[in-house]
């Protein structure tokens, strides 16, 4: 093996030490970096070396490429792990490490380019064979042309920016009355969001489900799929609960679409960890777009498959050939992953940043956390609302789901509103139970109703807890205490 010895990890939070974790099991050094707003982070904690790259606004530290070269530069680091978020996607990144003689870990600086374009990846899939959503072939040049390709595939359409994320600047449009209005504002949002004013359409799907299949490509031509994600239950079109496999997969669609994902890995050259997003609809199923880095949910591909997404981004990123082959690779068993983001599921998904003043993480048969905080630990408004991601594994999707109930009623954050609650409603919810999602189900309003129902039973016995925990608050102290001596001693 020739792996790295030092790793610059260009990123914060549960990732940063996601990554950590896997260098350490290596045998590789890590360097951390960080924010004024973060300087007492666990990720700072758990590095080898940890420096600062400047002030709490993302664009004044974690966005500061030149900082962080200037990091790798003066620590020996020979390469740079960008997590997911960031400069992840940044393909001005990943050519200034590829100028440095850094190793980014992650694919070409071209490909990032490439697979940035909404518009330009689509053709290319279309180009080979992969099935795409219809839409206009390129960005839209005037109102009588998207008018005309409206018509065409029917409304309702949606307005996409070629060079969008996280679904920043989708509009919905209904009629032809509508579509001036949404494409300039679609414009001047990507523009502002993306520097990118360029929008496309596409026919909106009605009650898709988001179905994602990760790929792992090395520098040698071999290329592997590990399976699919099904990432329907989302809220503003970003991910809430991620699943693996998909509930209503067959045999006959997964041959299919893991056949697509790798043609799309093998028409664009791919190399390192990526995933190929689809839309599923009346049986059919659609290119969404491709995404060059580590995804949140890749953590549920670990649990039903053995693989170590990150060591096998190192390797891949170090020049190793693939370990396995796709014979090798089974999936075994069902996980899930919710989010658990530091917002206010009864008011809109509103950030609640906070300090956390008492935590209490779950544990036992079939749980991963994968966190970035602790008890007094104060979330910040400036970095993304996630605290932590749940994962629960079991035999079958029943199991799953009986293991992310239990876990939730273990998992106590006191402090700020959290999307905890809403999970629990969900994992009980007889339609999710029965693996009946697509993306638009929690803006239903029979389901809204009943979360809401059981959102409200919830804070009863929320109330509960808090109460038993501040009577075990003696308990807490003392187990605090003996915890720091055992530390001093270690
Ligand atoms: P972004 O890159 O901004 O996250 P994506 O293209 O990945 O945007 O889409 C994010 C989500 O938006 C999808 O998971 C889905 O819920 C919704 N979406 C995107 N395109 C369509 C479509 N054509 N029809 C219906 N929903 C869509």
């Amino acid at each position: 093996m020739t792996f790295f010895e030092k790793i610059l990890i260009a990123n914060r939070g549960e990732i940063a030490i996601r990554v950590m974790r896997a260098c350490r099991e290596m045998g590789i050094e890590t360097v951390a970096i960080y924010s004024d707003a973060d300087r007492n982070s666990l990720h700072v904690h758990y590095a080898d070396e940890a420096f600062s790259v400047g002030e709490a606004p993302p664009a004044k530290s974690y966005l500061r490429i030149d900082r962080i070269l200037d990091v790798a530069r003066k620590t020996g680091a020979e390469a740079i792990h960008p997590g997911y978020g960031f400069l992840a996607e940044n393909a001005g990144f990943a050519r200034a490490c590829e100028e440095e003689g850094l190793v980014f870990i992650g694919p070409s600086s071209r490909t990032i380019e490439m697979m940035g374009s909404k518009i330009g990846s689509k053709q290319m899939m279309k180009a080979a064979g992969v099935p795409v959503v219809p839409g206009t072939p390129e960005g839209i040049r005037d109102l009588e042309e998207a008018k005309r390709v409206a018509a065409e595939i029917g409304y309702p359409v949606l307005v996409k920016a070629s060079s969008g994320g996280g679904g920043i600047g989708m509009q919905i449009v209904s009629d032809e009355a509508g579509l001036a209005e949404a494409i300039e504002k679609g414009e001047r949002t990507a523009q502002s969001a993306f520097g990118d004013s360029t929008v496309f359409l596409e026919k909106y799907l009605v009650k898709p489900r988001h179905i994602e299949v990760q790929v792992l490509c090395d520098a040698h031509g071999h290329a592997v799929h590990l399976y699919e994600r099904e990432c329907s239950i989302q809220r503003r079109h970003q991910k809430l609960v991620e699943e693996s496999p998909c509930p209503i997969m067959t045999g006959e669609l997964r041959d299919r679409m893991t056949a697509s994902a790798l043609s799309v890995a093998r028409v664009s050259n791919y190399v390192n960890a990526g995933t190929v997003e689809f839309l599923f609809a009346d049986g059919q199923y659609y290119f969404m777009e491709m995404n060059t880095r580590l995804q949140v949910e890749h953590t549920v591909t670990e649990l039903v498959t053995g693989v170590d997404l990150v060591r096998q981004q190192i390797a891949i990123a170090a020049g190793d050939p693939l370990e396995f082959s796709q014979d090798e690779v089974s999936l075994r068993g069902h996980a899930i992953e919710c989010r658990i983001n530091a917002e206010d599921p009864l008011n809109n998904f509103q950030a609640t940043p906070g300090k956390i003043v008492r935590y209490r993480s779950p544990g036992g048969p079939g749980v991963r956390l994968d966190s970035g905080v602790h008890m007094g630990y104060a979330i910040t408004p400036y970095y993304d609302s996630m605290i932590s991601k749940l994962c629960t594994y079991g035999m079958s999707r029943q199991n799953a789901i009986e293991r992310m109930r239990r876990a939730i009623s273990e998992y106590v954050i006191i402090g700020v509103k959290t999307t905890l609650p809403l999970h629990y409603a969900l994992m009980n919810n007889h339609q999710f139970v029965e693996g009946k999602t697509h993306t638009h189900f929690l803006s239903e309003e029979h389901i809204q109703k009943s979360l809401m129902r059981a959102l409200r039973e919830d804070e009863a016995r929320m109330a509960t807890l808090a109460t038993s925990l501040r009577q075990t608050k003696e308990v807490a102290a003392i187990s605090a205490a003996v915890g720091a001596y055992l530390r001093t001693r270690s």
